[in-house]
């Protein structure tokens, strides 16, 4: 992926694909302590146009927060540079990764002389979960690997070293043959994807877990939205594993993700085995949004001029 051409931002300046590198002795790459975004482009009438952006920054900025990192730029920077890097890459659509992380000026745990970096850069990105997948669904296992607890690495920041144990998750799902994780919290309540926040749907009430073991997910937002004004009941609340075992529908949402219905969970059937009927209407209301031919939603959209 780094040898390609194209322009990535980094500290202010756009500089070719190729030379956007940095040291070894890194030191985020040692201790995982940086923050980054996943925000998505969409290819709508009036050209790209970039979803939720200044929510995206604000979270990054929240992450940087929470990790005690202080982000030499204003919202307003990142923000352009998130829309150069759609711009200048020539893209349609597809996936911009901001991400800031610490220099190599020293090493160890005690290093208080860091430089904070930031890099923006976008690449064309189809479907995460395959475009088969977001109709027919996919099949989740529950992983050995808890989420993150409230005091330990807490959810709040998109945080680089959090993802270990998403990755972990995701290597043992794969590994035994299913497409995604469902991670359970400390105390066994369901949490999220590796990457993704769930929603259930029972008795056309639709259904997701707090945040105390969870990211706070743009998406979940948008659809928690959309689902309520399309006139369902959404109910934020604790969720056991056996309550999605017999849930008539569930899907997982993120920025990756988008909307991806879970047609299994643990070798048992979800409601038809395929995608239901409010996952869909919610799927297609989610990507009228992002798309551009939502009547409510147009200032979700910032379009890249
Ligand atoms: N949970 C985790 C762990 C994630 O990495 C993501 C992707 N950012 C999400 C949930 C979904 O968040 P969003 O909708 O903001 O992409």
């Amino acid at each position: 992926m780094a040898d390609q051409d194209g322009w990535i931002w980094m500290d202010g300046e756009l500089v070719p694909w190729r030379d956007a590198q940095v040291h070894v002795l890194t030191h985020t790459l040692h201790y995982g302590m940086g923050v980054f975004e996943g925000i998505r482009a969409y290819n709508t009438e009036q050209g790209p146009a970039i979803f939720r952006l200044p929510e995206h920054i604000r979270r990054l900025f929240d992450s940087a927060k929470i990790l005690g990192m202080t982000l030499p730029w204003t919202p307003e920077t990142v923000r352009e540079a998130c829309i150069s890097a759609v711009r200048e890459n020539g893209l349609d659509s597809g996936y911009i990764r901001p991400m800031a992380f610490l220099g190599a000026e020293s090493m160890g745990l005690r290093a208080d002389n860091l430089q904070t970096h930031l890099i923006v850069a976008a690449w064309s990105w189809g479907s995460y979960m395959g475009e088969e997948n977001m109709e027919r669904g996919i099949r989740v296992r529950t992983s050995s690997f808890t989420r993150h607890h409230v005091n330990i690495a807490m959810c709040r920041a998109k945080a680089n070293g959090q993802y270990i144990n998403s990755m972990m998750a995701l290597q043992e799902a794969v590994a035994c043959g299913y497409d995604e994780a469902m991670l359970l919290d400390p105390e066994g309540f369901v949490a999220e994807g590796s990457g993704e926040n769930l929603f259930m749907v029972r008795d056309g009430v639709i259904h997701t877990p707090e945040l105390h073991s969870a990211l706070a997910g743009v998406t979940r937002d948008a659809i928690m939205t959309i689902a309520h004004e399309a006139g369902y009941q959404v109910r934020e609340r604790r969720i056991t594993r056996d309550e999605v075992y017999v849930c008539d529908e569930a899907f997982f949402t993120g920025t990756a993700a988008e909307v991806t219905p879970i047609r299994e969970v643990d070798g048992r059937v979800i409601g038809e085995g395929r995608r239901g009927p409010i996952t869909t209407d919610v799927q297609s209301r989610f990507f009228a949004a992002v798309e551009g031919r939502s009547e409510i939603h147009g200032d979700w959209l910032t379009r890249v001029v």
